[in-house]
């Protein structure tokens, strides 16, 4: 019998699953976003909204020098402990849509301050 992940409200077997709680998300990425969710509500989080468009150029794979436009409007929020070291601040897309291009980027403060108001 399929599971609803609570994560990513995909619908999945939890035989499937990677999760050691594989009855409450489908993968074991769902599990830690899941942590990380209960860990910011416990610390405070802090939220940015984009103010103004946003180009970054991907280096991963095959999607080298693709750039892609981080939306006016898109919610991030900042999380150090996701930090890769590409830049000062770490920020994780909100929307939690499966199909976002850009789930997380790093950014210095100038581009911090320059499109992003903290909300
Ligand atoms: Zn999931």
């Amino acid at each position: 019998m399929n599971k609803k992940c609570l994560v990513c409200a995909n619908s999945y077997n939890p035989q499937d699953s990677g999760s050691f709680f594989n009855f409450k998300f489908c993968s074991d990425e769902c599990e830690q976003k899941a942590e990380i969710e209960a860990k910011s509500a416990e610390t405070g989080v802090h939220m940015y909204m984009c103010i103004s468009p946003f180009p970054i150029r991907f280096s991963n794979g095959t999607e080298t020098g693709a750039t892609e436009i981080v939306v006016e409007g898109s919610k991030w929020r900042i999380d150090g402990s996701l930090a890769r070291g590409l830049n000062k601040f770490h920020l994780e897309n909100l929307s939690g849509r499966v199909d976002e291009k850009i789930t997380w980027l790093e950014v210095d403060e100038q581009a911090l301050s320059r499109h992003f108001q903290k909300i």
